[in-house]
């Protein structure tokens, strides 16, 4: 579903990225673990194409992306950032309907996808009216990966999505998150910090450092005695 072939990325003189070649196939929940600056932003942009390699390409479902119209390309695809990035002047029900407003969907459907999302995300539906300053961080969250899902996207791109709610509303996002892949069977790129919920949410995890791939894998594979060592002490794999 996305593949990287050799991909470098460069900003003036920073290498984000060096020759990186990885495969996610449909339906897997990858998630990227690596220290603060090692790429991982970097890497899931260029899916999308917020960022365009210096080498190397980049294919999604099969095809160069670089061959793509980035403002269809990003319809396509799903994309949650830290900041949820929502809309502070438009309702909740305004932000989730974005992109089928963009697709020139009629009212009436518009009307009922929200409010199928809204469930989803087991959000409120009285939310619907209320501005995103008028959300706590948890719900803002769940508005932002309702607009992420809205047009029932393929795959689904995650900055680290939960990284600034509280961890109790954080693992309610996680189990909610694992619910709707279970479901779905969308091919997820997850961005996270956070160890734990490396290995628990994916099916592969990759471990990026200094803009290299330096481990991918099955959680389980990534931990084990004969890991990379790098690897297995990012993750907490032990001595
Ligand atoms: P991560 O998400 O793992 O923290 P990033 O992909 O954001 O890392 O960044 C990788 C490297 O590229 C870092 O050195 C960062 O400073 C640099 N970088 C990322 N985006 C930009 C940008 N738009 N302009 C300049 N440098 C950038
Ligand atoms: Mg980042």
């Amino acid at each position: 579903m996305i593949r990287f072939e050799q991909v470098s990325v460069r900003f003036g003189a920073v290498v984000a990225l060096e020759t990186v070649s990885l495969a996610v196939e449909a339906g897997v929940l990858c998630t990227l673990v690596g220290p603060s600056g090692s790429g991982k932003s970097t890497l899931m942009r260029l899916v999308n194409r917020l960022v365009e390699p210096a080498g190397g390409r980049v294919l999604v479902r099969g095809r160069d992306v670089a061959g793509e119209n980035p403002a269809l390309l990003r319809r396509s695809i799903g994309y949650v950032m830290q900041s949820t990035g929502l809309f502070p002047h438009r309702s909740v029900a305004e932000n989730i309907a974005t992109v089928p407003l963009l697709l020139g969907w009629d009212r009436p459907r518009i009307a009922a996808r929200v409010t199928a999302l809204l469930a989803l995300v087991r959000l409120d539906p009285e939310l619907a009216e209320r501005r995103p300053a008028e959300l706590s961080g948890g719900q803002a969250q769940r508005v932002g990966l309702a607009r992420a899902l809205a047009a029932d996207p393929d795959i689904l791109l995650m900055d680290e999505p939960f990284g600034a709610v509280d961890p109790l509303t954080r693992r309610e996002l996680r189990a909610e998150l694992r619910r709707i892949h279970a479901d779905t069977g969308k091919t997820i790129l997850l961005v996270t910090h956070d160890p734990e919920e490396a290995l628990e949410l994916a099916t592969q995890v990759v471990v990026l450092r200094d803009g290299q791939v330096v481990a991918e894998g099955a959680p389980a594979a990534l931990v084990a005695p004969d890991a990379a060592p790098f690897a297995r002490e990012l993750l907490g794999g032990g001595q």
